[in-house]
């Protein structure tokens, strides 16, 4: 089960081979002072404790991210464990690489897992830090994907714990950041511990239909080839993908368990170069196989809420056989296996021809924006342009923040602090007005829920307006209880009147 061990020289050679110009010198330094820092300390699963950061390290090396990321990733650990201080940091590797650590190392303190009650709030700690600097959550994500990996040698209790956060916390999380590599990894990584025999059987069902299905698929695959190859279109790659495990379980909870159901258990993928040869490509599978009704579905049209863009569709082959095609770019494939951290990738001097710069540009310019933004008020307008498209950041007059859906009212906000201040809020100031209950809230603004204590109840009209789950639900359950009362009192009104 254990992941093979890296060694220092296996990271500088990834860096040396995907950076260009790396300086090599600071991040053997940054070696250097976490090895020293880590000496003589084991991990649980027996390997020195130095393995741990250059996992992470390696890691972000994989991804591309820019080598100050991957030179903090050696470091995340160093100020937890040793005397070293920010500062040191600061002294010897600058304000970037310092600011990365204090940054992983700050999160580390404020997401502690206490139950489900304290999801939101957990959420709400990843946000700010990603507001602040998204790089820290890829560090952060990096960070448990390791420790996942290596959770077999921690107490049974703590796997628990920590594969549940994983589940519930990190990997909705990468899912909204369209990082569905890291996604994946976290869902399938936690699975193995949570539901260990479901885990199993999903395994098995994926083993048998590779079996099953390999040589069918690899001929389509040579067919789709070749059907590529007589057109215009000429960068193309084809190749399988399987479904994973944890994705599996879930849609065959959909379906009761009906496998004959998921058409996608292998698809084939093609990556061509343009949106126009997308379409290209499409049309060359229909032409070719007929495509079963209602599965078509155009992403690239109208595009995921995180982002995620691909056409989809399934067609009947030979033998009255089905399989599901994704066509897409290539960004496009980056951004659905990198999501967000996609743009942060370092792709200066590399051999890839850069296509999306204005994108590019547009990021840089964010980037640039933050930077000279001190204030977390404005660096959240920034920010809000493109993470949390479908999220707004609410204030507390203390200065709390609150995430809540898009439309969301004062009635949400006040649920989502307490469910007495739910059941018992009259109005609401917003910016240090007084408004409805049904007024819409937008990012950044100060709410103060005004409450009466002698109020009964939530008014079942408010779920007209309310936009949560979670408030929806506490209004009918306090509104079944007092309509319960009132059929009651009534009741005993009758039972008066009888006498
Ligand atoms: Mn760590």
């Amino acid at each position: 089960m254990s992941e093979a061990i890296r060694t220092y020289d296996e990271l500088e050679h990834l860096v040396a081979k995907t950076y260009k110009n790396p300086d090599l010198d600071t991040l053997r330094r940054a070696f250097a002072l976490a090895e020293k820092a880590h000496a003589g300390e084991v991990r649980l699963t027996g390997d020195p404790v130095i393995s741990h950061p250059l996992a992470v390290s390696y890691r972000l090396a994989q991804m591309g991210l820019h080598l100050n990321v991957v030179v903090a990733g050696l470091l995340h650990d160093v100020v937890e464990d040793s005397p070293i201080t920010i500062e040191d940091l600061k002294t010897q590797f600058g304000e970037d690489i310092a600011g990365l650590v204090e940054a992983v190392t700050k999160l580390k303190h404020g997401i502690k897992y206490r139950g489900t009650e304290r999801y939101a709030e957990n959420m709400r700690k990843m946000f700010l830090a990603m507001a602040s600097d998204v790089r820290v959550v890829f560090m952060k994500f990096a960070d448990r994907l390791h420790n996942l990996e290596t959770l077999y040698g921690q107490p049974k209790h703590k796997q628990e714990r920590i594969a549940r956060e994983s589940l519930e916390i990190y990997a909705p999380i990468a899912g909204r950041l369209g990082m569905s590599e890291f996604r994946g990894e976290l869902e399938d990584g936690s699975f193995a511990y949570l539901h260990p025999k479901e885990f199993e059987r999903m395994k098995n069902i994926m083993d048998i239909k590779v079996r099953e299905k390999g040589a069918y698929v690899s001929r389509i695959i040579d067919s789709v080839e070749k059907l590529l190859s007589a057109t215009s279109i000429e960068d193309y790659q084809v190749h399988g993908r399987i479904k994973r495990l944890y994705s599996l379980y879930k849609k065959l909870n959909k379906y009761q368990g009906d496998l004959s159901k998921i058409y996608d258990l292998i698809a084939v993928r093609i990556i061509v170069s343009d949106v126009e040869d997308c379409y290209m490509a499409l049309g060359l599978l229909h032409q070719h196989w007929r495509p079963v009704p209602g599965r078509i579905k155009d992403y690239i049209a109208q595009p995921k809420p995180n982002g995620y863009q691909s056409l989809h569709t399934t067609v009947f082959t030979e033998n009255g056989e089905i399989i599901e095609f994704q066509i897409r770019t290539l960004e496009m494939h980056e951004l659905a296996e990198y999501g967000v951290a996609s743009h942060w990738r370092y792709k200066e001097g590399s051999n890839k021809p850069m296509r999306n710069t204005r994108w590019m540009e547009e990021l840089a310019q964010i980037q640039k924006e933050l930077e000279s933004k001190k204030d977390f008020m404005e660096q959240l307008e920034v920010m809000k342009i493109d993470v949390f498209k479908d999220r707004i950041f609410v204030f507390t007059p203390q200065g709390d923040v609150i995430d809540l859906p898009e439309g969301a009212t004062p009635v949400d906000f006040a649920y989502a602090i307490h469910t007495e201040v739910g059941n018992k809020c009259t109005a609401a100031r917003v910016n240090e007005v007084m408004r409805n209950l049904d007024t819409t809230l937008l990012s950044g603004d100060i709410v103060e829920v005004i409450t009466d204590k002698n109020r009964r109840g939530p008014n079942p009209d408010w779920l007209k307006f309310a936009k949560t789950r979670h408030a929806r639900n506490k209004i009918k359950d306090s509104t079944r209880h007092t309509v319960k009362g009132w059929f009651a009192e009534v009741l005993k009104g009758r039972e008066k009147a009888k006498k």
